[in-house]
């Protein structure tokens, strides 16, 4: 940590943004850390050299980009370490790998990001430990799921594509009392909307592909880990051998400079869409923690301190329909993208399927829409889905 984070930890988000992970003094006088290339660290004697006893010794084992990186999102998550890997899917799954051990039972959220859920139902799988997924919804209800064997609980709130709200201080006190270690994927929120340790979850993960980098140009995980956990994620990393490059590091902490004010954008907009939505004769549900009418709605009230862009909604149809008019709809687009992903600065649509879930089957209305709302004004982001409706509405 440079000399100056200190000061910031009372500051406002935005001054912490601004400023965190920064150390011109250090640097020339540069406000921004240079990007350190490589791979070889030299030891300036044989004694170094064996003891490794020298801040750097490896590229691997991280740079003054990568660790200027992590030291704004320690700061930001309250957390004790953080490590970066290649992609935000890499933030579930090392983890997983760092906690569990054959014979071990997981607990895995039913509204889980479907290839965090595919990677148990494969490699954990392949590995001898048994997963199981539960509701959202579930709350104290967990107790009665955990064995003897279940190790970890996993947590994504809100759930993807769906967006149900779990209560995590409720649940991650419960599983502390069976020992078990409780991770949270909080790609949504990101740490300015909810900070996952202060609510009792041990190790917090974020796709920081989505807000952070902010412009659909890189992929990056964020693991955060609180004292109790860091040491066993550290190790798993080390041992596998995994790393960001400083190039993707520099992208990522650009993008967190300005990811206050973004995120602030895309919650408005978003919000003043998702109402507008709600108030659509052919619109059955809208699916948005932040309204009033949905039904986790107050664990959200309860927990966050704002929400962001995505959140989806259901397009009326019968069920003959479903496919035909949702494709007119997409098809009838043209400033949303048709495309993966998130938390850039242009707006998305996907269709959601929700053929993967066992236990929370979501609405049945009509096909389901996730939109990303991004940067672009609101009139031209409502002008563009009302083509979209009526396109639907042609479909006999
Ligand atoms: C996108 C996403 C991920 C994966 O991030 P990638 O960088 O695309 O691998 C993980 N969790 C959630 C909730 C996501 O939305």
């Amino acid at each position: 940590m440079s000399n100056k984070d200190g000061i910031f930890s009372d500051a406002g988000i935005n001054t912490q943004l601004t400023h965190l992970g920064n150390d011109p003094a250090g640097n020339h006088g540069f406000v921004n850390p240079p990007i350190m290339r490589g791979s070889t660290v030299l030891f300036p004697d044989a004694e170094t050299l064996v003891t490794e006893k020298q801040k750097y010794t490896y590229g691997t084992h991280g740079t003054p980009t990568t660790d200027a990186l992590c030291e704004v999102v320690n700061q930001l998550e309250g957390s004790a370490g953080t490590i970066l890997l290649p992609s935000g899917l890499a933030a579930v799954t090392v983890p997983f790998l760092a906690y569990l051990s054959a014979g071990d039972h997981a607990l895995i959220v039913d509204s889980v990001y479907f290839p965090s859920r595919r990677f148990c139902n494969t490699m954990l799988k392949q590995y001898g430990i048994e997963v199981e997924y539960y509701d959202p919804a579930i709350g104290a209800g967990i107790e009665a799921l955990i064995r003897p064997n279940t190790r970890l609980i996993h947590l994504e709130a809100p759930g993807s594509n769906t967006f149900e709200m779990q209560d995590v201080r409720l649940i991650s006190s419960i599983a502390h009392t069976y020992d078990c270690v409780v991770t949270m994927d909080n790609t949504w929120a990101t740490p300015l909307y909810f900070k996952p340790l202060e609510h009792g979850v041990d190790v917090s993960i974020h796709a920081a592909t989505k807000y952070p980098a902010g412009h659909s140009d890189v992929l990056m995980g964020f693991v955060s880990a609180n004292e109790k956990h860091w040491k066993k994620l550290n190790d798993a990393n080390r041992d596998l051998g995994l790393c960001v490059t400083s190039d993707d590091a520099y992208q990522v902490l650009r993008g967190l400079r300005t990811m206050g004010v973004r995120l602030e954008h895309h919650r408005k907009s978003a919000l003043e869409i998702a109402q507008w939505l709600e108030s659509r004769d052919d619109v059955a549900q809208v699916l948005h923690p932040a309204l009033p009418s949905f039904p986790s709605h107050d664990i959200w009230k309860r927990d966050f301190k704002g929400s962001t862009g995505v959140f989806s909604f259901v397009l009326k149809a019968e069920p003959n329909t479903f496919k035909q008019k949702s494709h007119a709809f997409l098809d009838a687009l043209s400033i949303f993208g048709l495309g993966f992903s998130w938390g850039g600065y242009e707006s998305l649509a996907v269709l959601v399927s929700l053929r993967d879930r066992v236990v929370a089957k979501g609405p049945t209305e009509g096909p389901i829409i996730r939109l990303q709302i991004g940067l672009e004004d609101v009139a031209d982001l409502k002008r563009d889905l009302e083509a979209g409706f009526a396109a639907a509405a042609a479909v006999a």
